[in-house]
């Protein structure tokens, strides 16, 4: 059962103060916006924070800014990069603890899981300390007797960093770190769920002593997403947009993107199959779905969505999940220790796992754990069996704590293709 209802007053956001950033943060200063928007604590449905709400016009200032330090980030030297890189992975590592906490916070990851994020996030500033220093160039044969031919490789300019809230700290520095030490300089806009973990990036930043306008940070609400998307996207002076999100935004953003042929990176979204066949150590098979389902409630990008398992395994395979479900799943806020399961992002995202359960069951599937929506974003971890690929599950990207498992029958027409 779950222990968080009535008891909200147990959960309090506690971080270090220079951590809990509410402004924007453009050509190294905090601004503030016409209004600001909430940051919920999704397990408590509590507000935990009151964040500037930016808009076109801060956008269009932190682009200027970035495209203004470009002119001298992009002369500083390799080693003057990595030197700042590393300084800002130090104090990351430093601050793992709060940063950690203000993950799980905003966005239900179980602390266990949000201090490795940290960790994971933290690496990609190492890593790309280290890389910035070996981005070589190459002399190459040439055909013609009277020619070098020589690669230099050089910064491309303003980079636009859009991130989801999945991974709020790492998504941002895996794209970033990687701009910087090339000598870009970046323009990031956070998830609406999880801005603070972007603005605690900032802070650090500073205290690093990345120049002013190198890092600059955009929140903004769900309802001015489009126009701060807008002018990330269409601004001549961006160069290249890297987007991690669903796959209808990143069509959005390419569309956009075209008119000024940006340079684009997307990672979108994914519908992975989980295959198991007679043959498979079935134990095994189990301990890999529990791993690979139930990560951050389902809500990982590599999270496995269909679960197609052969006749003669499936019913000792469902069986040994269902047992493992109880044994080693624990719903609660993401603060306390035994939990393993947090909240979903928002209601929303629960909104969506529980119409597909519902649109399941209606076709015939039955559910064997699990199946209900609790309160607030709270979705128990549920095991649907008899499912067919008529079912919505089976089609698109779930996004959270559901198995849904297909008997796959050899030489059965209908049965799921892979
Ligand atoms: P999303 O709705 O696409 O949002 C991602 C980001 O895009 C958010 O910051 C969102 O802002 C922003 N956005 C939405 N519309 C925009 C617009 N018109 N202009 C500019 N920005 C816009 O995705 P999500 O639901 O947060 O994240 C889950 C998805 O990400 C899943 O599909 C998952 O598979 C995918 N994902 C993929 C990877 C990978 O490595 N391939 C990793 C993690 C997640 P708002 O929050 O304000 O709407």
């Amino acid at each position: 059962s779950l222990q968080i209802q009535n008891s909200q007053d147990r959960y309090s956001l506690d971080v270090s103060a220079p951590l809990l950033r509410t402004q924007g943060y453009v050509d190294g200063r905090w601004v503030s916006a016409a209004s600001v928007f909430p940051v919920l604590d999704p397990a408590t449905g509590q507000e935990i924070a009151r964040v500037a709400d930016c808009g076109a016009a801060e956008a269009k200032q932190a682009v200027d800014a970035a495209y203004k330090a470009f002119q001298s980030w992009k002369r500083s030297t390799a080693k003057e990069r990595s030197i700042l890189l590393r300084k800002w992975f130090d104090l990351l590592t430093l601050h793992k603890e709060d940063l950690a906490r203000l993950i799980t916070f905003e966005s239900g990851k179980p602390l266990k899981e949000s201090l490795a994020e940290v960790t994971y996030s933290a690496s990609f500033l190492e890593w790309f300390s280290e890389e910035a220093r070996r981005v070589y160039g190459d002399i190459v044969p040439s055909p013609l007797r009277d020619r070098r031919i020589f690669l230099l490789k050089q910064p491309v300019g303003v980079a636009s960093i859009i991130t989801p809230w999945n991974f709020p700290s790492a998504m941002i520095t895996r794209k970033v770190g990687a701009a910087l030490a090339a000598g870009c300089t970046v323009v990031v806009k956070p998830a609406e769920d999880t801005p603070l973990s972007a603005l605690a990036l900032a802070e650090l930043a500073e205290q690093a002593g990345i120049p002013a306008g190198v890092f600059n940070v955009v929140p903004c609400s769900r309802e001015e997403t489009p126009a701060v998307g807008q002018v990330l996207c269409t601004d001549p002076l961006v160069a290249k947009i890297s987007f991690t999100g669903s796959t209808a935004t990143g069509k959005v953003l390419l569309k956009m993107a075209a008119d000024t042929v940006k340079k684009v990176s997307m990672e979108l979204g994914g519908h992975a199959p989980f295959i198991v066949f007679d043959s498979a150590d079935v134990d095994r098979a189990v301990s890999g779905a529990m791993a690979s389902k139930f990560r951050n409630s389902g809500q990982t990008c590599v999270c496995s969505n269909r679960f197609l398992v052969q006749s003669g395994i499936y019913d000792r395979f469902v069986e040994k999940l269902g047992r493992a479900m109880d044994a080693e799943l624990r719903m609660g806020h993401g603060s306390d220790p035994q939990t393993t399961q947090g909240p979903l992002i928002n209601q929303r995202a629960a909104d969506k796992v529980e119409q597909q359960v519902s649109d399941a069951v209606s076709r015939g599937a039955s559910v064997l754990r699990g199946g209900k929506r609790l309160h607030g974003s709270f979705m128990e971890p549920t095991l649907l069996v008899d499912v067919s690929t008529d079912m919505l599950c089976t089609k698109e990207e779930t996004f959270g704590p559901l198995v849904p498992v297909l008997r796959s029958v050899p030489g059965d027409a209908r049965r799921p293709s892979v």
